[in-house]
């Protein structure tokens, strides 16, 4: 078993990363029950600990000796940003100074938190920060759940709870899908987060192999779809790993989705002034989607710095979301929030990444 015995010398391993067995493994060989498992998994999940000193019903020497070998948290807060509308974003470091994403969007009385699932992403989709480097690697569980547990310790009320999850940060979740599923395993529990799956959207680039397995699960998570175009020449002009799957299939896959599970699939629609925002685009998009039962998200592109592509003109968005309405599809476009902390995923990393390493002293 990989029980970390003595202190490490590197970042100490996160306890969030510890498969439970390891855990009750650990507190085992110091004389510790079972149950003090769950007992500093509940701090951490449910009552906003970042130290083991807090941890105030456990003994004051087991809290020294769980110091020494764990990280209560893994990740550092490098960057925290808050927006006027509230909205907060966190770059954080990870233990292979790797750098990711999240953001806490609170729009009374829902606290919505947008995690990421990899270090960068290895669609490519040419409009998204997240990709400009390819991926590097999967997050561990771990890694995801204290996204969660960083952006709900954000929350003003000390009973304040996440109320959604969003899956939409750096990465493509369905190419992570065993590590994001047990953490939200956890996130459902009551000892966790409490945030039940109906309450959490995953967004895919249209992995269709991949939607088959979520649907297959019998869980109720909501599915957004990164369609972005109504054929698989524009698309694959955009979306470039459509060349390998094609809309057919994915669109398939989703009609199963909804099929197994009853929840209606969201299309979401990036927006892209002068490439896929032109009338006779919205009708094929509209002729396309009529039959399912689907609501269609529009995302006006976010400026990504030395990206050549602009957002549609009021006008041509309008014409866009008329044509769909028109057709009676359920549209809505997306708000932009937080935009002068570059709250669209991936652009704080790239900038810090980018700055100049600070001169020594
Ligand atoms: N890999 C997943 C999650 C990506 S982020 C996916 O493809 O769905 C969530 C959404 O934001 C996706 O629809 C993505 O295409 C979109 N997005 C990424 N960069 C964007 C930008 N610069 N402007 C607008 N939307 C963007």
């Amino acid at each position: 078993m990989n029980l970390p015995t003595t202190p490490a010398t590197g970042p100490l391993p996160a306890l969030l990363d510890q498969p439970p067995e390891t855990l009750r493994a650990w507190f085992a060989d110091r004389g510790q029950p079972a149950l003090r498992v769950k007992q500093v998994r509940r701090w951490i999940l449910a009552g906003r600990a970042d130290s083991f000193d807090q941890m105030s019903d456990l003994p004051r020497e087991l809290r020294g000796e769980l110091a020494r070998h764990f990280a209560a948290l893994g990740t550092r807060v490098e960057r925290h940003l808050v927006a006027k509308d509230d909205t907060h974003k966190l770059l954080l470091r990870l233990s292979d100074d790797r750098m990711i994403e999240c953001v806490l969007i609170q729009e009374p009385p829902r606290r919505t938190a947008c995690i990421s699932t990899q270090v960068g992403c290895g669609m490519g989709c040419v409009f998204c920060a997240s990709g400009l480097n390819g991926v590097v690697r999967n997050l561990t569980a771990g890694e995801i759940l204290e996204q969660l547990v960083r952006l709900r310790n954000l929350t003003a009320a000390p009973d304040g709870r996440l109320s959604n999850i969003v899956v939409m940060g750096m990465g493509e979740p369905l190419a992570n899908l065993d590590n994001l599923l047990e953490a939200l395993e956890v996130t459902g529990h009551k000892d966790g987060l409490g945030i039940g799956a109906r309450h959490i959207t995953i967004s895919t680039v249209g992995l269709p192999a991949k939607i088959r397995r979520l649907a297959d699960l019998g869980k109720q998570y909501h599915l957004a779809v990164s369609l972005h175009a109504p054929n698989d020449l524009l698309r694959t002009r955009i979306v470039p790993t459509n060349e390998m799957t094609g809309l057919d299939e994915i669109l398939a896959a989703a009609d199963y989705f909804f099929e197994k599970t009853g929840r209606q699939v969201t299309y979401e629609y990036v927006l892209l002034g002068g490439l896929n925002d032109n009338p006779r685009t919205a009708r094929e998009l509209a002729t396309l989607l009529q039959r399912r039962k689907a609501h269609v998200n529009l995302i006006p592109f976010n400026d990504v710095e030395g990206l050549p592509y602009v957002r549609p003109t009021p006008e041509a968005q309008a014409t866009f979301i008329d044509t769909l309405k028109r057709a009676g599809l359920s549209v809505k476009v997306r708000k932009r929030k937080g935009s002068e902390i570059d709250a669209a995923c991936g652009q704080l990393r790239r900038k810090v990444e980018q700055e100049p390493a600070p001169a020594a002293v």
